[in-house]
């Protein structure tokens, strides 16, 4: 249950909701938001109780309506807040009709090669920097990332090029350093539900993309959204990486192009897709990358290095930067196609 407050409601009638909850034996959870603020109650509550708390709530003075939550998220729908999200950072606007690219190497290996890659999609038009210093890799004995060196490096190789960053951190603990370094935080896929990661990165007041883990359903997905905005965390776009595919032998994984519209339709959140890890053969991630325009994405994720061949992690999937810059230039083509309705 959610109680949704007026937008001129006062400190002292949140307050009073607050205090009738807490007179039921029930925890509550102020959301402050950009119009009005909500006041969730994560408790589970008594079915005898329910029409009660209704009546009484819906009666209070700065209260517009008691919600019934079905779904399991709120604040990451468009019910809730019919406006696309529009994250700023810097003089780079991420949804809303803005579209960004995301680019760079899987992982950091070495100031010679972020430099390199940087200035490449720099060149081609990204706007963002995306490079990995903690990888979550399958096997421990897989290159790891080279840490905190790696986000050193990061920010050495950023300030030089001049471009915003993008990268992963796995351990709650992590978050506060790593966002000291980056402008994104990046939530992996097998990071969507670590809960405390997720509080953690909420708290941080950094952007956050949310990347989809490989079997979650959508609304698994947008409740782990949920988990940043109820910290009060509002610029957080979610990532589409590819699921569970049928079987290995031509793609890595399958580049769920339904959740783009989906996506659309149910969340205010900017949609990012990322054809890299979703098709996982550098031949084929331009294609699905230009569907994932033309499906409405507010921006990709896209893995590029200078020399795939030798790269320590997803090289195989890995543009190079020609093969970037080709694309880039199509995906120009497809959005002006598009145009007026995605101009921005
Ligand atoms: C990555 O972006 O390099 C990565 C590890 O992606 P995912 O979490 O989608 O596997
Ligand atoms: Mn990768």
């Amino acid at each position: 249950m959610m109680v949704l407050m007026n937008k001129d409601a006062t400190e002292e009638q949140i307050q009073a909701v607050v205090e009738v909850i807490h007179s039921h034996g029930l925890k509550s959870l102020v959301l402050p938001g950009g119009e009005r603020t909500a006041i969730g109650i994560p408790s589970a509550i008594p079915p005898s109780l329910r029409p009660v708390l209704d009546e009484t709530l819906s009666a209070m003075d700065g209260v517009d309506q008691v919600i019934h939550i079905t779904r399991p998220y709120k604040l990451a729908s468009r019910s809730f807040h019919p406006q696309p999200t529009e994250i700023r950072i810097g003089d780079v606007r991420i949804g809303n009709g803005h579209f960004v690219v995301m680019a760079g190497p899987c992982a950091v290996e070495s100031y010679e090669q972020l430099r390199e890659a940087a200035l490449a999609v720099k060149q081609a038009g990204a706007q963002i920097l995306r490079a990995g210093a903690y990888k979550p890799r399958t096997s421990p004995y897989s290159f790891q990332g080279l840490q905190r060196e790696g986000l050193e490096i990061l920010r050495v190789v950023a300030e030089e090029v001049g471009i915003l960053t993008i990268s992963e951190v796995i351990d709650p603990h992590d978050v506060e350093m790593v966002a000291e370094y980056v402008d994104i935080l990046q939530i992996g896929a097998r990071s969507m539900q670590n809960f405390p990661l997720l509080v953690a990165a909420g708290r941080s007041g950094k952007p956050v993309l949310l990347k989809r883990a490989p079997s979650a359903t959508i609304d698994e997905w947008l409740a782990s959204a949920e988990y940043l905005l109820t910290q009060g965390n509002e610029q957080v776009m979610l990532c589409e990486r590819g699921i569970v595919p049928i079987d290995r032998t031509y793609a890595r994984n399958t580049l769920d192009i339904n959740a783009v519209p989906i996506i659309k339709h149910n969340s205010h959140l900017p949609i990012i897709v990322d054809p890299s890890h979703g098709i996982g053969h550098a031949r084929y991630v331009p294609a699905v990358a230009l569907a994932a325009v033309a499906a409405g994405a507010d921006g990709l994720l896209i893995e590029v290095h200078p020399h795939p061949e030798r790269a320590l992690s997803d090289g195989a999937q890995s543009l190079t930067p020609a093969a970037f810059a080709q694309l880039m230039a199509q995906i120009v083509a497809v959005r002006n196609a598009l145009a007026p309705a995605t101009s921005k």
